[in-house]
């Protein structure tokens, strides 16, 4: 998440609110942060904070009691519409970006498997987001094409994730929804029922998905019984006719049998809209586990191109994530998709020459020491 600095007064909690450069409709205030405003005082007071690029500010708005966050860095990376978070120790966590077309709700830290590539920091003792998210979706702007909820594992906060989906019924009617789980609670079919029942527009159930069998999938979800959860809970899904993609992460343990994974999908997944596969994103437990992950790019092309044939000659739709145009082979270029976010999206410094850098994913900003090696200008 892009994060700027600045120095805090006045801020004892947590405050949430949409970026504005411009002063707004009083209606409008109690949820608008804006950004160097030169208004006074009596004003500012409706706002939910100030901030300012300048490096110092007043002594009289210094103790006004207004929230205040001064000497911020970056501050042009803001857009009108975004929405921050301002801790009080100055921190302004930028939750959604207007411009993006990779924004998330991030649901929880906690989770209920143990993945050796995880890329994120698990906290199973986190506490409830679920008021901050509900408000963080009211304050989106309705013209979001897309949003992921994502984690940690969804899920894990049982009915309360049906709220979240309800909001954004409500507040973004035309927003379609990306749900990443690793699909283990939708073996609960009562639970499945009634997420279903929602009746939300367009949403589509993201599932991982790491071997055709139990003892691999297990190993790599870190997780017993993961494999046959995630199986029911898949086969749920769709009897109630939700919308299902399937993502395989490629590494050491998963990139010989890409053809099997293939099959077994075909063989019992066919309804399955979407199959995405995807690099490594070298964070948190994944960074930690790399030895044990990492696998030559160029090993992985044969048993990547063998996959894409098989599932392509019998229609299915597929994608290619996070692997860099000149780490695939030319026939594969139509499967690859720009599929980072951009606050983690980089490029090498070798990539300045490269004809298809614009077309080209990148690389996770983790990943560029990683890749820097194996990367050739087109
Ligand atoms: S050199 Fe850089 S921009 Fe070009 S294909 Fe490789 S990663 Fe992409």
């Amino acid at each position: 998440m892009l994060a700027l600095q600045g120095i805090p007064k006045n801020i004892n909690e947590p405050l949430l609110g949409k970026i504005s450069f411009f002063s707004t409709e009083k209606d409008n205030r109690s949820e608008t942060i804006i950004v160097d405003p030169k208004l006074s005082k009596r004003k500012l007071k409706s706002y939910v904070a100030s901030i300012f690029s300048c490096i110092d500010i007043d002594d009289q708005l210094k103790t006004s009691g207004i929230p205040i966050v001064y000497n911020v860095n970056n501050i042009h990376l803001l857009s009108e519409g975004d929405v921050v978070e301002i801790l009080p120790n100055g921190l302004i966590n930028v939750f959604y970006q207007i411009n993006s077309k990779h924004n998330l709700i991030f649901v929880t830290s906690r989770c209920n498997s143990n993945c050796i590539m995880c890329p994120q920091l698990i906290d199973n003792n986190e506490g409830n987001l679920l008021d901050l998210n509900l408000k963080l979706i009211s304050l989106i702007d309705k013209s979001t094409e897309e949003l992921a909820l994502t984690g940690g594992e969804p899920t894990v906060i049982g009915h309360d994730l049906f709220h979240l989906i309800l909001a954004c019924k409500h507040y973004l009617p035309n927003t379609s929804l990306l749900l990443l789980t690793n699909a283990r609670k939708f073996s609960d079919l009562k639970y499945t029922h009634l997420f279903s029942s929602l009746g939300h527009p367009n949403i589509t159930i993201a599932i991982t998905l790491y071997g055709d069998n139990n003892i691999e999938h297990d190993f790599i979800a870190g997780s017993k019984d993961a494999f046959n959860e995630m199986v029911r809970g898949i086969l749920n899904l769709a009897t109630f006719g939700n919308s299902i993609e399937i993502r395989i992460v490629i590494h050491k343990y998963t990139y010989k049998g890409l053809l099997r994974i293939s099959e077994y999908i075909y063989r019992n997944m066919v309804f399955v809209k979407h199959i995405a596969f995807m690099g490594l994103e070298t964070t948190w437990r994944a960074k930690a586990n790399l030895e044990l992950l990492w696998v030559e790019p160029k090993e992985i092309i044969n048993s990547l191109e063998e996959s894409i044939r098989y599932l392509a000659q019998r229609g299915m739709n597929l994608s290619i994530y996070n692997i860099p145009l000149c780490l695939l082979p030319k026939n594969l270029w139509k499967f690859a998709r720009q599929s980072i976010s951009g606050w983690k999206n980089s490029f090498d410094s070798k990539c300045l020459t490269c004809s298809v850098k614009n077309q080209c994913s990148g690389m996770f900003e983790s990943g560029v020491p990683v890749y820097s090696q194996y990367l050739q200008p087109i």
